[in-house]
């Protein structure tokens, strides 16, 4: 039970056995947790909490139904404006979001809503007959098509959102299978596949067609599709092209991106010695960055049988960005911290394989424009790590594919997506687009928000140019 203002603690996978396997760490509330936590919440006349969540879930409904044990209601609450409730209740930063403004957190511990979301989603899915697909709103809208690029979260929710409102969405993907970050990049000891299998199956049910293996800009460009028959293009490319250090060595073998690294793993498999071009399984492992990214390359390093993986960051913890709770998991799995230190070249073997890092020793200076104390090199501190895999994890941008060959395009001076935030439509008329195609590399319900945004902003278009009723 919970006791003096704190949260009832999530259930977990044992730190020693976990750090050897792919199986889920966190593994959900019982019943009886549940309605424990639930009853903690004071529902709220002004429901603060609601202001917190991008898709504004009525919390305090969804966890009143929880009290009443109407759990099947509780995930209809949550499914009103939220599509992917099973994945939501496991990776949002909802420490950031609905709880960070939780009153119950000003004294003591937030109500852990995400973990409630997760109970009442997984609850629905083993209990529900299979994904019953709602009919169309509006049949006739079918003569109408919509374009879809990239099957991540923003690309999943605008085709969900316009397949229900009844119009034929073609989703284009890439990639050999659907996701995005959710497939290749979050690793399934944090989100397991059958639970995003689960989510693609039910927009496949809506009536949505995928098609995988087509990557647009190079088998056609988006002015194509809107030449041959789609009304709208909506752009949820993400954010895949890798930041780099720009330091000497970054090119040796065995140095990857955090992309790479976790799509050769969570997509590709390469840790299996059968794989046709496997990756080596490092003794030691580096991994230069501290965000959720980093987290994953480390904690997925560990599990394909790393002797020793360090996490190199060149700020001090408070500054670390990733969610708490993953810096804890990860530390628990015996993963290293080594703060205040910064990567200045990659050395490597006569093979051309990385073999060590020369590092520097930083030291915090006054905040930058992102409020963080900066970090300042403490000169003539270089010292030496081994390492024969390094793994540079220090975000993404969009990928410049879709903007050098979309003509007319407006983006930002980083690559981002220029768009109207009320429609989500971009300098061409017609052509949308939202998540971290636009905004960066951010949240997975972000770009669901963005998806909603735009699935309306496209129906508003069409609507528009066919003279059709709103
Ligand atoms: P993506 O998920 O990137 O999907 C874009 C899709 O478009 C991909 O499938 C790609 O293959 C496809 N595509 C790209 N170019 C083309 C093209 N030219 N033609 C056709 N298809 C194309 N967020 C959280 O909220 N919680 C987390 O715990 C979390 N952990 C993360 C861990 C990692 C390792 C990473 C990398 C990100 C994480 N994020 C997390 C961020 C989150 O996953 C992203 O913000 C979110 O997935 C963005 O969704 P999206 O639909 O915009 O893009
Ligand atoms: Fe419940 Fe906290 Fe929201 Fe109040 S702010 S309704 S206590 S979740």
């Amino acid at each position: 039970m919970s006791k003096g203002g704190k949260r009832n603690p999530m259930p977990q996978q044992d730190a020693a056995a976990r750090k050897k396997n792919f199986s889920e760490v966190a593994l959900g509330y019982t019943e009886a947790q549940a309605i424990d936590e639930a009853e903690r919440c004071l529902s709220c006349k002004k429901k603060p909490c609601v202001a917190g969540c991008p898709v504004n879930i009525d919390i305090p409904a969804f966890v009143e139904l929880i009290k009443a044990k109407d759990y099947m209601g509780a995930a209809a609450e949550l499914k009103k404006t939220n599509s992917l409730p099973a994945i939501c209740g496991r990776v949002c930063p909802q420490e950031e979001q609905c709880e960070k403004l939780c009153v119950l957190g000003i004294k003591g511990e937030p109500v852990a809503v995400g973990r409630l979301e997760r109970f009442a989603a997984d609850y629905e899915a083993a209990h529900s007959s299979g994904s019953e697909a709602p009919k169309p709103e509006n049949p006739e809208l079918a003569n109408y098509h919509v374009a879809v690029v990239g099957s991540g979260p923003a690309g999943l929710t605008v085709a969900g959102d316009l397949a229900k409102k009844g119009y034929s969405v073609t989703i284009f993907e890439a990639l050999h299978k659907t996701g995005g970050v959710l497939r290749y990049g979050i690793p399934e000891f944090r989100l397991p596949r059958d639970i995003l299998d689960r989510e693609v199956s039910y927009v496949e049910s809506l009536g949505v067609k995928i098609i995988t293996n087509m990557i647009v800009g190079r088998t056609f460009r988006v002015e194509d599709l809107l030449n041959n028959g789609f009304d709208a293009v909506f752009v949820g490319t993400g954010a895949g092209a890798p930041k780099l250090m720009g330091i000497p060595g970054e090119n040796l073998s065995g140095v990857y991106s955090g992309n790479e690294w976790l799509t050769r793993i969570n997509l590709m498999r390469a840790h299996h010695a059968d794989y046709a071009t496997p990756i080596k399984v490092p003794k030691k492992a580096c991994i230069v960055g501290a965000g959720n990214t980093a987290m994953d390359c480390a904690r997925t390093a560990m599990r394909i049988g790393s002797q020793e993986v360090t996490i190199v960051y060149r700020r001090s913890r408070t500054e670390m960005p990733a969610r708490a709770e993953e810096i804890e998991n990860a530390e628990n799995e015996g993963i290293k911290l080594m703060l205040l230190t910064n990567p200045k070249q990659f050395i490597g073997n006569e093979k051309g394989a990385v073999k060590a890092i020369e590092c520097l020793r930083m030291e915090l200076g006054e905040p930058d424009s992102s409020g963080r104390r900066r970090p300042v090199t403490i000169e003539g501190s270089e010292f030496i790590i081994e390492a024969d895999t390094a793994i540079v994890a220090l975000g993404q941008n969009p990928n410049p594919l879709i903007r050098t060959t979309t003509e007319g395009l407006a983006t930002e001076s980083w690559g981002g997506i220029i768009i109207s935030p009320e429609t989500g439509m971009t300098s061409i008329p017609g052509v949308f687009a939202g998540g971290d195609a636009v905004t960066g590399e951010a949240t997975v319900i972000s770009a669901m928000g963005a998806g909603k945004v735009a699935a309306e902003g496209i129906d508003g278009f069409i609507r528009g140019k066919h003279g059709l009723p709103s």
